[in-house]
């Protein structure tokens, strides 16, 4: 593979999640919460069975304290999962918790016969599942977390063990067989191979994440990707103050261009407007396609000054030719606009964009190429 790839992969996995990612994420928080609440109630019958089988009582004490325990932070984490979207570090603590509960039943383990601790393949397992869950929080940083903080766990474990065996036969067992340095090692080669093959699982779902948010024809964020990046502008704006104001802007008899040169041509047109509108932007300018020929653009600017911006821009786009064909007369493309204000004009998308649907009516009726930003 070649190098810059390589670089592209470890920086798209060390990267804070966009909105959707982390929208998908808090899912994904919650579906392990509620799979780890199961297995939780799950591991309550272990020692009643053991009990029932004639186990000891001292055994099916610590067994049933250690599985309430269990339940317990299964429940905590579960109510915390709840509203995940608002803890960012709940995913890195509830996967610290899932790799360290393997470790400390692994060291229970330990005190009960050496060779279980490190030969129990079940146990053991609690690690890889630790880390393939991390997947579904699609975060690349957590999973990469989960990984090495079972290598490192398990290592310590290896040499713990490793060090208090006072005599080779310490390490011998019927039921575990041999406890092997190299059987040590390859296990830990197994958990940094898990880590990379779900790393590598996060990374395919943030490019998938991010093709949904994306149009296809103008590679400008589509209606999902501002239906998930709105509310997050609106709780900032809200908490810190600020202006926002959104344009919906619809480009002028663009049918007839479909009509009469075709759709390639339409849609070489509404690249043509698109590159317009970027070289417009300015930072604290978000461009959407909506859909069809239709486009939103978020100011971080009061009405007014929204206002002129937008009719700044509307100006420079119709001066930019478009030429339907090599050696046609060029024609002029322009947009009308509808402007409304967050949040003295409405709270959510679905309210602004009434408004601003109106408004923009209005534009097309008054003419075309005109931005308006009031009612009459
Ligand atoms: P108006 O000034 O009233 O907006 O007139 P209009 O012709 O632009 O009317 P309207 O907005 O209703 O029509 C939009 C047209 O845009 C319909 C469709 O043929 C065309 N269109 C929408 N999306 C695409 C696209 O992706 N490619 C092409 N080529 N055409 C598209
Ligand atoms: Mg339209
Ligand atoms: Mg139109």
């Amino acid at each position: 593979m070649h190098v810059g790839k390589l670089r592209e992969i470890a920086t798209a996995l060390m990267a804070r999640p966009d909105e959707i990612l982390l929208e998908v994420g808090a899912g994904g928080e919650l579906l392990v919460a509620r799979l780890r609440a199961v297995i939780a109630v799950a591991l309550l019958m272990l020692p009643l069975i053991n009990a029932a089988g004639g186990g000891g009582v001292r055994e099916t004490m610590i067994g049933l304290g250690g599985a309430v325990f269990i339940n317990v932070f299964a429940q905590v984490w579960l109510a915390l999962a709840r509203r995940s979207r608002q803890l960012p570090w709940l995913p890195f603590v509830t996967t610290a918790y899932d790799v360290s509960v393997t470790t400390l039943i692994l060291v229970v383990l330990a005190f009960h016969h050496l060779p279980a601790a490190l030969n129990s393949l079940i146990v053991w397992c609690g690690y890889v599942l630790a880390i393939l869950l991390t997947a579904l929080r699609s975060d690349g940083r957590v999973t990469l977390f989960a990984g090495a903080l079972a290598v490192a766990q398990y290592a310590m474990l290896v040499l713990a063990v490793f060090a208090v065996a006072s005599s080779p036969e310490q390490l011998l067992s019927t039921d575990y067989g041999a406890v092997t340095l190299s059987s040590q090692g390859q296990r830990l080669v197994l958990l940094m191979i898990v880590t990379l093959i779900t790393a590598m699982v996060v990374y395919r779902m943030q490019r998938l994440v991010e093709m949904s948010g994306t149009d296809g024809l103008t590679r400008l964020p589509n209606r999902i990707w501002l239906q998930h990046r709105v509310p997050r502008l609106f709780d900032h704006i809200r908490e810190n103050g600020g202006s926002l104001t959104l344009a919906l802007i619809d480009l002028d008899h663009f049918k007839r261009i479909n009509d009469n040169n075709g759709h390639h041509a339409g849609d070489r047109a509404l690249r043509h407007v698109v590159s317009a509108l970027r070289d417009q932007a300015e930072p604290g300018e978000w461009l959407v396609r909506l859909g069809g020929e239709e486009f939103v653009m978020l100011l971080r600017k009061p009405l007014g000054t929204a206002w002129e911006r937008v009719d700044a821009i509307r100006q420079a786009v119709s001066e930019k030719p478009f030429e339907v064909e090599r050696g046609a007369e060029p024609m002029q493309l322009t947009f009308s606009a509808g402007l409304v204000g967050y949040p003295h004009e409405g709270l959510d998308l679905s309210n602004l964009l009434r408004r601003a649907d109106h408004r923009l009516r209005l534009a097309k009726r008054q003419g075309r190429n005109r931005v308006i930003a009031r009612d009459s």
